[in-house]
């Protein structure tokens, strides 16, 4: 046969020219196209073997040969696979078939040519890669079982060569013709040195399953024949050929084969962290969806877990060949601190990231993947609770705003994580699950009290908290700003709703509560004139003044409305600069308390008095200070305070 000329199918042609005018920054990829090209050859002739021993001839094993020649400026890429006959040849490097380029091409066509940098990022683009670093690739290549070898050359100007060639055994060599920029000038990014492609083959193809193999020239110490070493002679240069990938991940590993450390270690170097993870989970389904995960909990959560600058994700891998570092669709938001990977035949390497994400497969490993960590989560707060507080001291952020977020998303997180939420408590200063405070609390009670504040000290000075402490009901303490948030979403836990100190009635249910409540209604219709000016006084600062059985020793308080923001809500709506949600402000008098008996005689004394008016500001000024609200006019209310010491 002679040397024949074929032209490209056009949207090859079109494929071609976008490779060789690419701006896409990240060439590099090609290596791990060509190295995923052989290692597919390599799978199908293994797979055509097994009914067919004879194809494998007297060349049993398989691998990957990697050949940089500084000489010719030229980067082989060889494998002892399946190799390919002509037809092959003007079917496979002729035309796009394959669903995944012709998405990328279409997507292409659609959009501006700026764009063209991020969709090749997107796409893999297979065996064309080759030409952002090559001018011209010749592709020598024998087919498994046959007896004719080819020759395949294209500059990529439209047309490829064919004829017949000499080789002797089967597979296939690609050679490509290195773009000067790639040989030399940078040596970043020169693809004939052999550092720079063992580190490429670590990086995206270490998990190959056949061996990739290079020569490396090495030098020793010259020796005589003894074999000692001669001083002060030149070293000899030796070939040595190395494997430069793993081969087998661990991951692909049986997990009895696989030690913890083994584990730490792994985890560590893929994601460089000096610590090691507070939990590893390795998972390994089979049957209709099949595929391998490898997750990893972070001993420590980063800093910016909760920013936009923190990149959720998993790995993801398919037979081992790396396709894509941080998806993010297999996990839940709220799991964004989950590390690791998936492996799985499910995808394919050269589909788009969009199409992956519309994926059916991934779509049902990921709410897979959501269940097993919350089972190993729940084991973990059932068998290990010390390690899960520590889970929860890094995470339980996560899982609060878990909660909070299917406000926005419409999924029923809140019940999966209901049972997985840690409080501290006024009874005692450690964690308790909803179903500890549910389990212990009187029958009578029909409420989950709650109180927010920065620590236990503040919330402990409430004045609410005195009564509630006395009558032996325990209250969960909300330190965390999303707590409240969270909460509202929740609702309810096993049909007790939430309810807070610093909001409405507490309705205590009990006798005593009952006959004090009757007794402050009274004493409210007697005091009908004395509260409606006190609200006057206040006018615009309070939405309602009225008189409580809910306080003790405290003379007023100041509690949040039933509807809209709680204090602490409107504080966390203030630090992200969205200050319209304001809490409804209720002062509360204390009727039992001495300074009421004293607002009392002021107010018969004269209304409009300034003394009267003084000291109902100063009145409200102590209910702000005590849930940690800074008055208006500090200066004014420190004279204020003055003023009255000197009396
Ligand atoms: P994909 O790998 O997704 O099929 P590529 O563009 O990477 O797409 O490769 C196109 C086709 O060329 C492959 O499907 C395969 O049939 C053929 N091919 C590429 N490299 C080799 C190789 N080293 N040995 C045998 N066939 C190959
Ligand atoms: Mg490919």
């Amino acid at each position: 046969m002679s040397k024949e000329t074929h032209q490209f199918q056009a949207e090859t042609k079109k494929l071609l020219d976008l490779m060789i005018h690419s701006i896409y920054t990240n060439k590099e990829i090609f290596l791990r196209e060509l190295i995923s090209n052989a290692s597919d050859a390599l799978d199908k002739l293994h797979f055509e073997a097994l009914t067919n021993k004879e194809l494998l001839g007297d060349m049993p094993d398989y691998e990957i040969y990697l050949i940089p020649d500084q000489q010719t400026k030229t980067l082989t890429i060889a494998d002892n696979g399946i190799g390919m006959n002509k037809e092959d040849l003007i079917e496979n490097l002729g035309t796009i078939a394959k669903s995944g380029t012709k998405a990328f091409l279409e997507k292409m066509q659609a959009s501006e040519d700026n764009n063209t940098k991020e969709l090749i990022g997107q796409f893999g683009v297979g065996f064309y890669a080759a030409f952002m670093v090559a001018d011209k690739i010749t592709v020598i290549t024998k087919k498994a079982g046959e007896e004719k070898a080819y020759k395949w050359e294209s500059a990529a100007d439209g047309s490829y060569t064919i004829e017949e060639c000499d080789k002797e055994s089967r597979g296939t060599a690609i050679t490509l013709h290195l773009l000067p920029e790639f040989c030399g000038k940078d040596p970043e990014e020169d693809f004939t040195q052999t550092y720079k492609l063992q580190a490429l083959v670590k990086k995206y193809s270490d998990y190959v399953r056949y061996p990739i193999k290079m020569n490396f020239v090495v030098e020793e110490p010259a020796k005589d024949a003894e074999g000692k070493v001669i001083e002060g002679a030149e070293p000899v240069k030796k070939d040595e050929i190395r494997i430069l990938n793993s081969m087998k991940p661990l991951w692909a590993k049986a997990k009895s084969e696989i030690t913890p450390e083994e584990y730490d270690e792994f985890y560590q170097n893929l994601f460089h962290d000096w610590e090691k993870p507070m939990d590893v989970m390795h998972i390994k389904a089979e049957g209709a969806l099949e595929y391998t995960a490898l997750l990893f909990f972070p001993a420590n959560a980063p800093y910016n877990l909760y920013h936009s600058d923190y990149e959720p994700g998993l790995q993801l891998y398919s037979r081992h060949v790396f396709i894509m570092d941080k998806c993010k669709d297999l996990l839940p938001e709220y799991l964004r601190f989950v590390k690791g990977l998936v492996d799985s035949p499910d995808f394919s390497l050269n589909i788009s990231r969009e199409l992956l994400q519309q994926s059916r497969e991934l779509k049902l490993i990921g709410k897979n993947l959501e269940k097993a960590i919350l089972r190993q989560l729940g084991n973990m707060l059932k068998k290990d609770r010390s390690k899960y507080e520590t889970f929860w001291a890094q995470y339980g952020k996560s899982m609060k705003l878990g909660i909070y977020g299917s406000m926005y998303t419409g999924e029923d997180t809140a019940s999966k994580l209901k049972d997985l939420l840690l409080f501290t408590s006024s009874k005692e200063d450690k964690l308790i699950t909803l179903k500890e405070y549910i389990e212990t609390m009187p029958e009578s009670q029909k409420y989950i009290y709650y109180a927010t504040g920065k620590d236990r000290h503040s919330i402990d000075l409430l004045p609410q908290m005195e009564l509630l402490k006395d009558k032996g009901i325990n209250v969960l303490y909300f330190l965390d700003n999303i707590d409240e948030f969270a909460i509202e979403v929740l609702r309810e836990y096993e049909g007790k709703t939430f309810k807070s100190v610093s909001r409405g009635d507490l309705e205590l249910d009990d006798v005593e509560s009952q006959t004090a409540k009757k007794e402050v209604e009274d004493l409210a219709k007697s005091n009908e004139g004395l509260l409606k000016d006190v609200k006057e006084t206040l006018s615009g600062k309070v939405a309602d003044v009225k008189l409580t059985s809910s306080l003790k020793n405290a003379p007023v308080c100041l509690v949040a409305s039933e509807q809209g923001p709680s204090f602490a809500m409107e504080q966390v709506f203030a630090e992200t600069k969205n200050p319209m949600f304001k809490a409804q402000r209720i002062l509360e008098l204390n009727p039992k308390h001495e300074l009421f008996t004293r607002l009392e005689k002021l107010y018969e004394a004269g209304k409009d008095s300034q003394e009267f008016k003084d000291y109902v500001g100063l009145l409200y000024t102590q209910a702000l200070l005590m849930e940690g609200i800074m008055p208006d006019n500090p200066a004014a209310v420190a004279r204020q305070i003055a003023e009255l010491m000197a009396k």
